[in-house]
């Protein structure tokens, strides 16, 4: 509420998107569906006459460019990859509306950039505060985040607008970006029991240790949330009973990336991922981009309709996913569609003698060296050793490996035996994104 009258203040529309989001849920599903083609066709051709590059590439894809206004389905458009953002990204000029240049980490090896206009980033928060709202955990919300801080060490300035941003939206935050051994664990449960939040929000592969910890020792525990929403990872068989048994009451899926942030969302019946199609127009695809049959698995490609700075139309997320069939209603009666399942998200943990550590760690450390780094992966199957396989243009020597291995010693630890091997490809999950790391431990 505050926060919405200071965005609207500020020039950002933010009251009068949060009230267009709020009132998506209330058109049917077909006034929604119509909004969605609507929004679709009108990006495609701002993006057509915005950036030549993206013309290039419809062109090469289509034969022709579609006549202004024309209408457009979606598989005359190419897949946009990693590889053309990344491409298209060193040939833009900043944009004129752009907010600022953002970047993805993730579990994946080639990272990318882009551009995002004010008006994406107010939808995009407008948006995952309705999804959050499915599983109660909205703003205003007395929510714990067990979630990585920034890496960066923030300002004065900016602890203090962050401090007071929390603390309007009744928010804590446990620092998830850590070793998560024993003493963290414990500590995440001491502060449940302190701040006593409606809902958390997190990473599967924390609270998952968290509530087995929880399991473990009896008692410790005096505070159990009434949801949990698990961001950016889906969960493994058995883990959302054991989240509900011993640390809250309800488990909610989320499904969200950097680019995008929120694409769907668990409600309380759980039949799937609610989409955003008012933001978002989510597609199942087959290898050459044809939008596969509901109930059959394919790539998942996204297109965001309100971050003009960006030609996100038909980007390739790299991961597989099952949409419902149109004609399945959810009993929650809301207009959005439903992503039946995702695959590709699953949490990759690299083990080391102080304990499992975030593998995102690594891909921090690699980031230095993307001038000569394309890729990597790290392979083990012992906790005191690893494999790091390296995508590289040219052969490595020993003094260009020296700083890799430094870094990495320092987040894994002295005792950790660190291996590098050249690759010429890296070992693929079944939605086609790269394995950052592959595991013979079992978790404990
Ligand atoms: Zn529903």
């Amino acid at each position: 509420m505050v926060s919405s009258l200071y965005g609207e203040l500020r020039g950002y529309h933010r009251w009068s998107i949060r009230r267009r989001v709020e009132a998506n849920q209330r058109l049917s599903r077909d006034e929604l569906a119509r909004l969605n083609e609507r929004e679709f066709v009108h990006h495609v051709h701002r993006s057509i006459a915005r950036f030549p590059f993206y013309a290039e590439r419809v062109k090469g894809h289509r034969g022709s460019l579609p006549n202004p206004g024309e209408p457009v389905r979606t598989e005359e458009l190419p897949v946009w990859t990693r590889h053309d953002q990344r491409e298209f990204f060193a040939q833009q000029e900043r944009p004129g509306d752009s907010m600022f240049a953002h970047q993805t980490s993730g579990s994946t090896s080639l990272p990318i950039r882009f551009h995002i206009t004010r008006e994406s980033w107010e939808w995009r928060n407008a948006i995952v505060d309705r999804a959050y709202g499915f599983a109660q955990a909205e703003e205003g919300r007395k929510s714990l985040y067990v979630w990585a801080a920034d890496q960066a060490k923030p300002s004065l300035k900016q602890r203090v607008k962050h401090g007071a941003h929390m603390m309007l939206q009744r928010r804590a935050l446990f620092d998830a970006f850590q070793q998560f051994g024993d003493a963290e664990r414990e500590a995440c449960i001491r502060v449940i029991n302190r701040f006593k939040p409606h809902a958390i929000v997190g990473y599967t592969g924390q609270l998952v240790d968290v509530a087995r910890y929880a399991r473990d020792h009896a008692g410790l525990l005096t505070w159990k949330a009434k949801t949990l929403v698990n961001a950016a990872e889906g969960l493994q068989p058995g883990q959302r009973e054991l989240l509900q048994q011993y640390l809250v009451d309800e488990v909610f899926l989320s499904y969200g990336c950097r680019e995008f942030m929120s694409i769907g969302m668990e409600c309380d019946h759980h039949r799937g991922y609610h989409l955003n199609t008012d933001n978002l127009l989510v597609e199942v695809v087959d290898e050459e981009g044809r939008p596969v049959a509901p109930g059959a698995e394919g790539r998942i490609v996204v297109t965001d309709f309100h971050n003009a700075a960006t030609p996100f139309i038909r980007y390739e997320i790299g991961d597989i996913g099952v949409m419902a069939p149109p004609e399945e209603h959810c009993p929650c009666g809301r207009p959005f569609p439903l992503l039946k399942s995702v695959d590709g998200r699953l949490q990759d943990m690299v083990h080391t003698p102080n304990g499992p550590m975030s593998g995102l760690y690594i891909t921090y450390t690699m980031r230095q060296f993307d001038d000569w780094i394309e890729g990597y992966q790290v392979v083990q199957d012992a906790k005191d050793r690893v494999l790091v396989r390296l995508l590289t243009k040219s052969e490595f020597t020993p003094e260009r490996l020296a700083p890799v291995e430094a870094l990495l010693k320092k987040k894994l630890g002295a005792s950790m035996k660190i291996e590098f091997e050249r690759a010429t490809e890296l070992t693929r999950r079944r939605s086609g994104k790269v394995a950052l790391v592959i595991s013979s431990i079992e978790a404990t």
